[in-house]
């Protein structure tokens, strides 16, 4: 069970590899918040192509309203209780502090992202939210070569081997080039 503050707002974070049901999870506590009368906002960053421009799809074909923010000025307007960030990496960095501001004024703010890109490297932005969270949860997928928790999210070539380092970082929209792995079956590109 969770103690949550009594006065004023705070901070979710939700990480983990590609496939871990970051976005289900956020859409769980989402759908709980609107059950209970709260005012909810799902914010996606203007970079996440995927889906239609108004709407959060996850990997298992779960959907709730969300719309795509061009503009971070857009979002210290919105009333809202709760509102959640999907994909929150892809956010300009000037999030951290929006969303500071947020919590500052009594809000609470659910954000699920990538913790590492496929280098395993930290996402400066997610990093930064775990560093101010309020609570934190690293979630797993499963990994596709031997079936355990995965942590990581293996980059891949069309042969199927292990994409180059060199490589750009964000690369949106080949999900199929994507799989999660466990520490022990992850390969670094050269
Ligand atoms: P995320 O937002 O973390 O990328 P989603 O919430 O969109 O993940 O999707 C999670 C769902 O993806 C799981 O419930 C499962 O149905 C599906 N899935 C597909 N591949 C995997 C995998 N390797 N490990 C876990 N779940 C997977
Ligand atoms: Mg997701
Ligand atoms: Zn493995």
């Amino acid at each position: 069970m969770r103690i949550v503050p009594r006065h004023g707002g705070w901070l979710e974070v939700v990480c983990g590899p590609m496939f871990s049901g970051k976005s289900e999870e956020l859409m769980r506590r989402l759908t709980r918040a609107t059950i209970a009368r709260q005012r909810v906002e799902l914010l996606r960053p203007a970079a996440d192509t995927r889906h239609g421009p108004d709407e959060l799809v996850s990997h298992a074909g779960q959907r709730m309203d969300g719309r795509r923010i061009a503009d971070l000025d857009q979002i210290a307007a919105l009333e809202a209780d709760v509102i959640g960030f999907d994909e929150v990496q892809f956010f300009p960095e000037g999030i951290v502090d929006v969303i500071d501001d947020l919590t500052q004024r009594g809000v609470r703010v659910v954000c699920c992202g990538l913790d590492m890109d496929y280098r395993r490297r930290p996402w400066p932005v997610t990093q930064a939210l775990l560093a101010r969270a309020e609570f934190a949860d690293k979630l797993q997928a499963v990994c596709l070569v031997c079936g355990g928790p995965a942590t990581l999210s293996q980059r891949l070539e069309a042969d199927g081997s292990p994409a180059s380092d060199a490589g750009p970082t964000v690369e949106i929209g080949n999900g199929e080039r994507y799989e999660a792995r466990c520490r022990a079956c992850f390969r670094s590109g050269a």
